[in-house]
């Protein structure tokens, strides 16, 4: 067995320790005689999982007793619609910040169920950075204002949290959730898919106040709206219960580490490692302003683009996969979200320079 560094913004890499956990448990989970994808959702073994699982979360991100924690399908792109048929209430419009090719996806779709201020854009500027709170132009009178915390392609990624007084604040936190420390008391709603940061694709989590669910549109789908989930246990239908298993195995695995706090030092030392060399060499170049730099998604270019194929079949010959940018933006992209070791960037780095010695 050959494991890569795979540097894919998701389905993304996951801890090698979970795995291994997932695969000792393939056959037989704890003694139930049968896998976890096996099991009636319903069953004992996999209610305790799924508790165990919504209970390590909330430990890890200190999510407030009046918040909901739901386990649901669809990805974040359908929550790009759960949200407006939840959280409109009854009121016309909501505030959305642009600020990359996720945001924008967000965007049109609400435009399906309301209209939709554009508090902020960063689009003149080709998305390079995070829109300045001092340039959002709120409504007071919007049912939510919207942004994406951290944009995946672009990666731009909000070290703030926005002030959007009483009117709640909805983040896609779904590729950076997990990665630092949030004061998840500050936001009306927090959604993400799974398979970025926290296990496998099929789950999404979503994370809201109480307050904010039992008055969604009555056309909203039963399984879509946040009260009856919530009453169900996220079990209004079967959840995708491997994936839940597995989230659950990446929450305990957190926790083991040292939690968010301890994690966030290792993001923060990983990204270091990249963005310092790619701020000393003329060789590469990073498009995102320097103070709203993702963690997690490096976009970097190689200013002799005619080189990038060359560049591509070279990592991936040492064992540095999928480093190729999203097909919007071009260029490169590496995505090193929790599970990707320091090593990882080590030797993506090392990579990077000896490229540099041979071609520049
Ligand atoms: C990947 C991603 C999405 C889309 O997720 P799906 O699971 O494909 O629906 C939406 N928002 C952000 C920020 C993402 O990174």
């Amino acid at each position: 067995m050959a494991r890569i560094f795979n540097f894919g913004a998701g389905p993304a890499t996951l801890p090698e320790p979970v795995l291994r956990q997932a695969a000792e448990e393939m056959l037989e989970w704890h003694a139930s005689g049968m896998s976890v994808m096996e099991m009636s959702h319903r069953g004992k073994e996999f209610v305790a999982i799924h508790a165990q699982a919504e209970a390590d979360l909330r430990e890890l991100l200190g999510v407030p007793p009046s918040y909901k924690v739901l386990f649901l399908q669809g990805g974040a792109a359908a929550q790009f619609a759960v949200v407006p048929l939840n959280l409109l209430r009854g009121k016309r419009s909501a505030d959305y910040v642009a600020s990359g090719y996720w945001s924008k996806k967000a965007i049109a779709e609400a435009q399906r169920y309301c209209k939709v201020n554009v508090a902020a854009s960063s689009e003149d500027a080709g998305f390079n950075h995070a829109p300045k709170q001092e340039r959002w132009k709120l409504d007071p009178g919007a049912a939510y204002v919207h942004y994406t915390s951290n944009e995946t392609i672009g990666g731009v990624e909000f070290h703030w949290i926005p002030d959007t007084g009483d009117v709640p604040l909805v983040a896609d936190a779904s590729s950076h959730i997990l990665s630092r420390p949030l004061e998840v008391g500050r936001f009306g709603l927090i959604y993400a898919g799974a398979q970025k940061n926290i296990g496998p694709a099929g789950l999404t989590v979503v994370i809201v106040r109480d307050d904010l669910i039992g008055q969604a549109a009555a056309e909203t789908p039963a399984v879509f709206d946040y009260k009856v989930q919530a009453e169900a246990g996220s079990m209004h239908n079967t959840p995708p219960t491997f994936a839940v298993y597995v989230a659950g195995l990446v929450f305990q695995w957190l926790r083991k580490l040292g939690g968010l706090k301890r994690m966030e030092e290792i993001n923060v030392a990983k990204a270091a490692l990249v963005y310092d060399y790619l701020d000393q060499t003329e060789f590469y170049a990073s498009p995102v302003a320097k103070e709203d730099r993702s963690r997690m998604n490096i976009p970097f270019s190689l200013r002799n683009t005619a080189l990038e194929e060359t560049f591509l079949k070279q990592a991936k010959g040492r064992g540095l996969a999928q480093l190729k940018g999203h097909r919007s933006v071009g260029g490169m992209r590496a995505s090193i979200y929790n599970a990707m070791p320091m090593e990882g960037v080590k030797a993506l780095v090392d990579f990077m320079r000896e490229f540099e010695r041979n071609h520049g």
